[in-house]
């Protein structure tokens, strides 16, 4: 009996995975205008929010065009303090 449930989770988590898949398909390619980009603090480079390395820094949302500059970044926060 336990085992039908074990299988029963997993054929669910499977289509929660497939419905996932599929819905992803359905969002437009082209990027609407006024896409959301972000500066990156370190380069100043304007990054789009889908394209960003996303850094979590002092509770903060931080957005860096590359691991490079996130990792620059937070050398500069560690030397500060
Ligand atoms: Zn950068």
């Amino acid at each position: 009996m336990i085992r039908l449930l074990v299988w029963i989770l997993l054929g669910y988590v499977v289509y929660l995975m497939f419905k996932g898949r599929a819905g992803k398909k359905d969002l437009p390619k082209e990027t609407p205008v006024g896409e959301e980009t972000h500066r990156d603090p370190v380069c100043g480079v304007y990054v789009a929010k889908d394209d960003a390395v996303v850094g979590r820094l002092e509770g903060e949302r931080l957005y860096f065009c590359s691991m490079a500059c996130l990792e620059k970044y937070r050398e500069q926060i560690e030397n500060k303090s």
